[in-house]
Protein backbone atom coordinates (compact mmCIF):
# COMPACT_ATOMS: atom_id res chain seq x y z
CA UNK A 1 0.00 0.00 0.00
CA UNK A 2 1.15 3.55 -0.37
CA UNK A 3 -0.34 7.06 -0.10
CA UNK A 4 -1.71 9.03 -3.47
CA UNK A 5 -3.70 11.87 -4.28
CA UNK A 6 -6.54 10.61 -6.19
CA UNK A 7 -8.97 12.05 -8.43
CA UNK A 8 -12.51 10.35 -7.25
CA UNK A 9 -14.65 12.18 -9.62
CA UNK A 10 -13.78 15.04 -12.08
CA UNK A 11 -13.95 18.46 -10.86
CA UNK A 12 -13.88 17.11 -7.15
CA UNK A 13 -11.23 17.86 -4.82
CA UNK A 14 -8.75 15.01 -5.28
CA UNK A 15 -8.73 12.50 -1.84
CA UNK A 16 -4.98 11.27 -0.39
CA UNK A 17 -5.84 7.57 -0.11
CA UNK A 18 -3.90 4.52 0.67
CA UNK A 19 -3.71 3.05 -2.99
CA UNK A 20 -2.60 -0.76 -4.07
CA UNK A 21 -0.21 -1.20 -6.82
CA UNK A 22 0.77 -3.97 -8.91
CA UNK A 23 4.06 -5.25 -9.29
CA UNK A 24 5.83 -4.93 -12.56
CA UNK A 25 5.08 -6.93 -15.86
CA UNK A 26 7.58 -8.00 -18.44
CA UNK A 27 9.39 -4.81 -19.73
CA UNK A 28 7.96 -2.99 -16.86
CA UNK A 29 10.17 -0.91 -13.91
CA UNK A 30 8.28 0.24 -10.89
CA UNK A 31 9.75 3.40 -9.12
CA UNK A 32 9.23 4.92 -5.90
CA UNK A 33 8.09 8.98 -6.51
CA UNK A 34 10.15 11.33 -5.02
CA UNK A 35 8.84 14.75 -6.83
CA UNK A 36 5.91 15.05 -9.26
CA UNK A 37 4.27 18.14 -11.27
CA UNK A 38 1.16 18.48 -11.99
CA UNK A 39 0.71 20.03 -15.60
CA UNK A 40 -2.54 21.33 -17.54
CA UNK A 41 -3.46 18.26 -18.30
CA UNK A 42 -3.09 16.62 -15.40
CA UNK A 43 -6.14 19.33 -14.09
CA UNK A 44 -7.95 18.99 -17.63
CA UNK A 45 -8.29 15.47 -16.64
CA UNK A 46 -9.30 16.03 -12.98
CA UNK A 47 -11.60 18.67 -14.26
CA UNK A 48 -13.41 16.64 -17.06
CA UNK A 49 -11.78 18.80 -19.54
CA UNK A 50 -10.15 15.78 -20.83
CA UNK A 51 -12.16 12.98 -20.46
CA UNK A 52 -10.10 10.44 -20.20
CA UNK A 53 -8.94 8.38 -18.65
CA UNK A 54 -12.08 8.28 -16.27
CA UNK A 55 -11.81 8.80 -12.67
CA UNK A 56 -10.53 7.07 -10.16
CA UNK A 57 -7.20 7.55 -11.31
CA UNK A 58 -4.06 8.91 -9.51
CA UNK A 59 -3.08 12.67 -11.95
CA UNK A 60 1.29 13.57 -12.26
CA UNK A 61 2.49 12.19 -15.65
CA UNK A 62 5.62 14.18 -15.31
CA UNK A 63 8.29 12.43 -12.15
CA UNK A 64 11.17 11.73 -10.65
CA UNK A 65 12.30 8.99 -8.49
CA UNK A 66 13.96 5.71 -7.72
CA UNK A 67 13.41 2.40 -9.36
CA UNK A 68 12.36 -0.35 -6.66
CA UNK A 69 11.55 -2.88 -8.51
CA UNK A 70 12.00 -4.87 -12.14
CA UNK A 71 9.91 -6.83 -14.46
CA UNK A 72 11.14 -9.73 -16.68
CA UNK A 73 13.58 -8.71 -19.21
CA UNK A 74 14.26 -5.17 -18.45
CA UNK A 75 17.83 -5.11 -18.70
CA UNK A 76 18.71 -1.31 -18.98
CA UNK A 77 17.44 -0.02 -15.76
CA UNK A 78 18.08 -1.56 -12.34
CA UNK A 79 16.97 -1.04 -8.52
CA UNK A 80 18.19 1.91 -7.34
CA UNK A 81 18.67 3.98 -10.81
CA UNK A 82 17.49 7.51 -9.90
CA UNK A 83 14.86 8.29 -13.33
CA UNK A 84 12.85 11.12 -14.67
CA UNK A 85 10.35 10.30 -16.70
CA UNK A 86 6.85 11.65 -18.25
CA UNK A 87 3.87 9.12 -19.57
CA UNK A 88 2.73 10.34 -22.72
CA UNK A 89 3.00 8.68 -26.28
CA UNK A 90 6.09 6.96 -26.53
CA UNK A 91 6.50 6.67 -22.84
CA UNK A 92 10.41 8.36 -22.70
CA UNK A 93 11.84 7.39 -19.29
CA UNK A 94 15.23 8.51 -19.12
CA UNK A 95 17.96 7.52 -17.37
CA UNK A 96 19.70 10.51 -15.46
CA UNK A 97 23.37 9.61 -16.24
CA UNK A 98 22.69 8.00 -19.66
CA UNK A 99 21.45 11.70 -20.32
CA UNK A 100 24.02 13.61 -18.49
CA UNK A 101 26.18 12.06 -20.82
CA UNK A 102 24.45 13.25 -23.64
CA UNK A 103 22.94 9.12 -25.12
CA UNK A 104 19.76 8.86 -25.96
CA UNK A 105 17.76 5.85 -24.34
ZN1 LIG B 1 2.08 17.40 -18.52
Amino acid sequence: MTKAAVVVAHNEPVEIREVELAGPKAGDIRIAVRASGVCHSDLSVQNGTVPFPPPPLVPGHECAGEVVEVGDGVSRFKVGDHVVYTVQPPVWPLLLPRARSGLSV
